[in-house]
């Protein structure tokens, strides 16, 4: 359909066009991944200079028209900057983490509303002067991920019985995302990555936390985890997207 249309976006990326104008690439609620040209943009009195910056939440008006790579852009109102965010280099990261990620994976991808509303959410709560968990947020945001990407984590019973678990610890199976129990041959190998009672706990705890109560969330048995969370969570990822997850945001935790 063609026409005028809005929409909450966050923005990813954007670069300088010709002299004057922005090419932006947007994750939105309703349209999910959207290239846009703000003509103008980095004239003085443009309505969208210094908003269509990356990690903004905006609402965008563009001129709509399928057939077209790149939609026009008519109208911009910044949401939020996410101030507290850019003010600390691991908040930051993990923004920038986020970002990267929705460029990776989301531009083919159909429209996901609810895990657009979730993405804000995750990021106001993050937006605090006070300092927090930041790695317990990538691990929240990886694990809301493989589920709207549709392969989510099945953590409350052995992938092959189906039955919960009697023995600890329990060996992930990173690749299917879940673990086999004993009874099943999970424990024959000391090769693999093991969890603890209170890790599995945790990891379930976590999985279906709100992000609003991601500061007091106690990460201490899964922070005694290794491999890191993050780094379970993106090989699990990586066996389905198919897409190098390399993440250069990433690194900057390291
Ligand atoms: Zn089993």
């Amino acid at each position: 359909m063609s026409g005028i249309v809005k929409t909450e976006a966050l923005v990813l990326t954007a670069y300088k066009w010709r002299d004057s104008s922005k090419i932006v690439h947007l994750f939105s609620a309703d349209h999910g991944y959207l290239k846009i040209i703000a003509k103008g943009a980095f004239r003085p009195k443009s309505p969208f200079r210094g908003v269509l910056e990356s990690l903004n939440h905006v609402e965008l008006i563009f001129s709509q028209k399928p057939s077209r790579g790149l939609q026009l852009a008519t109208g911009v109102t910044l949401l939020n900057s996410f101030f507290h965010i850019r003010d600390d280099l691991e908040k930051t990261a993990l923004g920038f983490t986020v970002l990267e990620i929705f460029q990776k994976l989301f531009p083919v991808h159909e429209p996901v509303a609810e895990f657009f509303q979730y993405t804000v959410d995750l990021l106001s709560a993050l937006n605090r002067k006070e300092t927090l968990p930041v790695n317990l947020f990538l691990w929240h945001f990886l694990l809301q991920l493989s589920d709207t990407l549709g392969f989510g984590w099945q953590l409350e019973s052995c992938l092959k019985c189906r039955r919960s678990p009697e023995a600890f610890p329990l060996r992930l199976d990173l690749q299917n995302g879940g673990y086999t129990c004993r009874n099943c041959g999970g424990g024959e190998s000391s090769q693999g990555v093991w969890l603890t009672r209170p890790q599995w706990e945790s990891l379930q705890a976590l999985a279906v936390a709100d992000s609003a109560d991601l500061p007091g969330f106690d990460a201490g048995p899964l922070a005694q985890l290794r491999p890191d969370p993050a780094d379970i969570l993106l090989r699990h990822l990586r066996y389905h997207t198919e897409t190098p997850l390399e993440l250069k945001s990433l690194k900057w935790y390291m």
